[in-house]
């Protein structure tokens, strides 16, 4: 991917480039989700660098096949370990063993394979990886991946709801957005990655001025809570007003407002983040 003007001068300023690999059997699946805003930003900008490998290069028959039929029987078919481990292997450029000699990784690396049992990626999970120099997306498909993959492969099982997608695509691009804009530099702002849902601390005054207002101790800072409604011109749309206390000028009753509102919408849509 071409550089825009000042890339060079980024990697200079954040030093760090993080390396995203995706392997799946789509390799095209990725031309456009991740050319559009901040992603595409932080590619150009040499902040990130995302590859795609094509799972169907480390298959060694005629038909290419990646998959085959279920022992014990039923329904589908099963992602066949080799490729993907001989996938992870080319990308790592090393072996990595097997049952009787393990080969450790690198520090810093995660494998990780999309799946609906796997554990669940939340906003503490991408802050995780955001500090990490690589990490690998293994994309499953049909009924699934041949679990040898997630024991003795993938350094984590991970899973971005409860609910059956039919691939590990969608997944991974997911994981990579939440990833990206978590990097320094990577958004426009660097104050707005702080101030939103599921953020660790939370300043409902965006700009300075109020002392950040402290979590309360039913809300478990990882989980953080939702971030409070925002609001742009019109003041009045059809009779619908936004409320008065934001147009008054008076950040101290501002910040008031954001935190009871943030503390409101997160009782109401998602009750779960204060029994964590
Ligand atoms: N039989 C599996 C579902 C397989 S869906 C089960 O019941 O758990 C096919 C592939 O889609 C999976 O291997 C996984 O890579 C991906 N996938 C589906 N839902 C997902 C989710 N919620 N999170 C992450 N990956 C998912």
């Amino acid at each position: 991917m071409e550089r825009a003007d000042g890339g060079h001068f980024l990697i200079w300023l954040h030093w760090r480039e993080m390396r995203f690999d995706l392997v799946t059997i789509f390799p095209e699946f990725f031309t456009g989700p991740l050319e559009h805003g901040i992603v595409r930003r932080a590619r150009e900008t040499g902040l990130v660098e995302v590859r795609v490998q094509d799972l169907r290069v480390f298959t060694k028959d005629r038909h290419r096949s990646v998959d085959d039929r279920p022992f014990g029987g039923g329904e589908g078919m099963v992602l066949k370990p080799e490729p993907l481990f001989e996938a992870v292997e080319e990308l790592l450029g090393h072996s990595l063993g097997n049952s009787e000699q393990p080969v450790s990784l690198e520090p810093k690396t995660a494998i990780v394979l999309m799946s609906a049992a796997g554990k669940l990626f939340r906003q503490e999970t991408a802050r995780r990886y955001a500090e990490l120099e690589r990490v690998m997306l293994l994309c499953g498909r049909y009924e699934g991946v041949d679990e040898r993959v997630a024991e003795h492969l993938a350094t984590e099982e991970i899973s971005v709801g409860d609910y059956v997608l039919s691939g590990g695509e969608l997944p991974a691009i997911l994981v990579i957005d939440a990833v990206t804009r978590l990097l320094p530099g990577a958004l426009g702002n660097e104050a707005s990655s702080q101030n939103e849902s599921f953020s660790e601390i939370r300043d409902p005054l965006h700009e300075g001025g109020a002392s950040p207002v402290p979590t309360p101790p039913e809300i478990p800072s990882a989980s953080g809570l939702l971030d409070f409604p925002h609001y742009t011109r019109p003041a009045d749309f059809r009779g619908w007003k936004v409320p008065e206390v934001l147009i008054g000028g008076n950040h101290a009753e501002v910040a008031k407002w954001r935190r009871a509102a943030a503390l409101e919408k997160t009782r109401r849509n998602r009750p779960d983040l204060f029994l964590r």
